[in-house]
């Protein structure tokens, strides 16, 4: 019988065995439930099960959805996962605990006027190119220094690293390289590993993973 709660346990259990091998513990790693297009009584029993990270890819999908749920589960941490565009940054400000995909700066100028104005610091991850693809967003390897230095500039605290790997190859290189990039920029977060790949990114120093298929099923 496969429900919510099982799934969730499955995922964490095995996210707990890759940390075996490399010596580290399953509680220094965080599982993002991601639950975009999943409407809230998809979502409801994975809180219920104890649940309280979340990812969503959309601002306007995340405030017709949350604000609701948060009522009942307050200490749900929400994170924005997908592209950001420049205008929604103050309602990604106010939404959102942490946003993983900082990579330009346009973008960075937004969210930095936009915490200014509302406040509040959101920590971000630095989202990194990593395999060099013109179709996806990050910021490209050789630039990332000279951006994380605008990003600490602004004041913007960073969670680390964050990448999306090309689809359709063995992604392990690329988390390796992520792994590489972090350290040799003193950055210890990395939101790296999906449903597909989530075991190899933990085995390869992920802190955070954003699964959602293997916790809720297909997306339709
Ligand atoms: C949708 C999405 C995920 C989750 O993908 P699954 O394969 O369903 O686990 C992770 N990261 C990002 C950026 C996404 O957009």
């Amino acid at each position: 019988m496969e429900n919510a709660a099982t799934r969730l346990a499955q995922v964490e259990t095995n996210i707990a065995r890759m940390c075996i091998p490399s010596r580290r513990k399953p509680e220094d790693i965080t599982l993002i439930a991601v639950s975009k297009t999943h409407p809230a009584e998809r979502i409801e029993p994975l809180l219920e099960a104890g649940h309280r990270v979340f990812g969503e890819n959309r601002v306007q999908e995340a405030q017709d959805k949350w604000p609701a749920l948060r009522e009942r589960y307050p200490d749900t941490e929400l994170h924005l996962i997908g592209q950001l565009q420049s205008n929604k940054a103050d309602d990604a400000v106010a939404m959102f605990d942490c946003i993983h995909a900082l990579d330009r700066a346009s973008l960075l100028k937004a969210l930095a006027k936009a915490m200014d104005k509302a406040g509040k610091r959101v920590p971000c991850f630095v989202q990194v190119n990593i395999g060099d693809e013109a179709q996806k967003g990050g910021c490209p390897i050789a630039e990332l220094p000279e951006f994380l230095a605008k990003v600490r500039d602004a004041d913007i605290p960073i969670a680390g690293l964050m990448c999306l790997p090309p689809a359709d190859i063995e992604p392990a290189p690329f988390f390796a390289l992520l792994y590489k990039l972090a350290a040799d920029n003193a950055l210890s977060g990395l939101s790296m590993g999906m449903s597909g790949d989530y075991e190899t990114a933990v085995q390869l120093g992920a802190t955070h993973v954003r699964v959602g298929t293997a916790l809720f099923g297909a997306r339709h």
